[in-house]
């Protein structure tokens, strides 16, 4: 018997078609039946599988995007307020010049 990875197309293709039979359902993760659907109705991904990624490694790559823009939003607030920060401060110590 091969045993074959589930959330891929060739399991699909294999016939692994349906959600509930799929295992993958049961771990949370994507379907087989969920990644051809993609694969069929998604140019980007479609052409990462025809470029040889697995769609374990294409879904890897978008969690990790998807942290790193994370860290970048927060970078990009803490420094907002720093710079709020950093303005209030200047401009205190311009009022307390302009009273000494
Ligand atoms: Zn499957």
């Amino acid at each position: 018997m091969i045993t074959l990875t589930h959330g891929t197309l060739e399991a699909f293709n294999a016939g692994c078609t349906s959600k509930l039979n799929c295992p993958n359902h049961w771990a949370g993760e994507p379907t087989c039946k969920q990644i051809d659907l993609r694969y069929r109705s998604d140019y980007q991904f479609r052409k990462q599988i025809d470029a040889g990624m697995t769609p374990a490694q294409i879904l890897e790559a978008e969690r990790a995007a998807g942290a790193e823009a994370k860290a970048a939003a927060i970078v990009a607030k803490n420094a907002a307020v720093l710079a709020r920060r950093a303005q209030a401060t200047a401009a205190q110590r311009a009022a307390l010049k302009a009273a000494a």
